[in-house]
């Protein structure tokens, strides 16, 4: 019996050649051609004012907390389904992230659960684009112009969506991508921050040179380059933007073929949905998404682990995730809660991700959802 393995990487076929490129030109540091041909393409997809690579997006989300000079005790609104990079990146710079339940059709920040949640020390809103699904962003925008607070999105998961034809990623101020192996679009380690608000470009490009001007420097705009303000290294190496290079160039047919494969899942499993075996993930008509995942959720009777294993022995590795970080132990330490968090509680404990990368088969997504009836009808 062959395993359908979780995630496969995709390869354009080109990587290598960009990479023996950047070995010829012996250019590795960051900040070469090959970052600046990622720049300019991730300019055009997704229509920032800057893009610059980062060596995660846990990188450009702390470059974001950076950048906003968040200070011990500034809160962060955010959701606690979300990965740990999200509120981790405020609380390294004493922000306090302040956990909103989602919404239970698109398990996106329930927006209008937001204003509730403002206080005097807000600073900031942090909406997740789960699942590549555009959160609700004009209602998001609206209420930050209200209470001038600044909008970061995680768009960790959502390079190449739309929301109301609009990339994300581009909407809020500022907008942070992942290339880690396990996205869409990969580096193996990767990111970028996506800088829309204009007047923040100058100082995004210090703080990602180690608080330094070395960055005008180079584009001789200035005679020396000194210590700016506090920052880090965030720029990856030229290899890999050699590599992520040669995943961009591809990224059209990537997203075609995620949300062929998306589709079909959801063909195939409209009638385990209508025998009310599991729910299927729902898409707003106002969104576009890049197919980054596919999720069902299960019937609070039904013992995700139980379902998990038997699916396993079958061959067929699917997982669940996330642990809500309120409940976590740095959650609790560093976070405060909002509210009741019903639905996170809920969708979070109920939840699994199917298998889908670019060149699974029909016969493959076949066999998971055949098994995956046979273990929900015994469940
Ligand atoms: C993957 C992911 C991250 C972290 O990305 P890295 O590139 O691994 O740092 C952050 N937020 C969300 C929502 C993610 O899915």
């Amino acid at each position: 019996m062959e395993t359908i393995g979780f995630n496969k990487p995709y390869m354009s076929g080109k990587e290598l050649y960009y990479i023996a490129r950047a070995h010829f030109n012996a250019r590795l540091a960051g900040d070469g051609p090959f970052t600046a041909a990622c720049h300019e393409s991730l300019e055009g997809f997704v229509g920032c004012k800057r893009a610059l690579l980062t060596h995660s997006c846990t990188a450009a989300l702390e470059m974001s907390a950076l950048l906003l000079d968040i200070q011990p005790g500034d809160e962060v609104i955010m959701p606690s389904y979300t990965f740990v990079s999200t509120a981790n990146a405020f609380a390294l710079r004493g922000g306090v992230p302040v956990f909103v339940d989602i919404r239970e059709d698109v398990l996106n920040l329930d927006e209008s659960l937001i204003e509730a949640a403002i206080t005097p020390r807000t600073r900031a809103i942090v909406p997740v684009h789960y699942a590549g699904v555009g959160c609700e962003m004009d209602t998001i925008l609206d209420i930050a112009a209200r209470h001038g607070l600044k909008v970061v999105e995680d768009a960790a998961q959502a390079f190449m969506s739309r929301y109301k034809g609009r990339p994300l990623g581009g909407i809020g101020d500022l907008g942070a991508l992942s290339f880690h192996e396990t996205k869409n679009v990969i580096s193996g380690e990767g990111g970028a921050l996506l800088v829309n608000d204009a007047s923040l470009i100058a100082r995004a490009e210090i703080i990602r040179e180690k608080g330094t001007d070395r960055t005008r420097f180079f584009r001789g705009e200035a005679d020396k380059y000194t210590w700016q303000e506090v920052g880090s290294s965030f720029l990856p190496g030229e290899l890999t933007a050699a590599f992520l290079l040669a995943q961009l160039e591809d990224a059209r047919e990537i997203t075609r073929r995620r949300i062929e494969a998306w589709n079909h899942y959801h063909e195939l499993l409209q009638p385990l949905e209508a025998g009310g075996l599991l729910r299927r993930p729902v898409v707003p008509p106002e969104c576009e998404h890049n197919g980054h995942m596919y999720y069902v959720l299960l019937p609070a009777e039904v013992d995700r682990q139980h379902v998990l294993a038997e699916l396993l022995g079958e061959g067929i590795h699917a997982v669940f995730h996330y642990v809500p970080l309120h409940d976590s132990p740095a959650g609790r330490r560093h976070g405060r809660v909002h509210g009741t968090l019903k639905q996170t509680e809920d969708l979070a404990a109920r939840l699994i991700r199917l298998p889908l990368w670019v060149e699974i088969s029909r016969p493959q997504q076949a066999r998971i959802c055949a098994t995956l009836r046979r273990v929900l009808e015994k469940s």
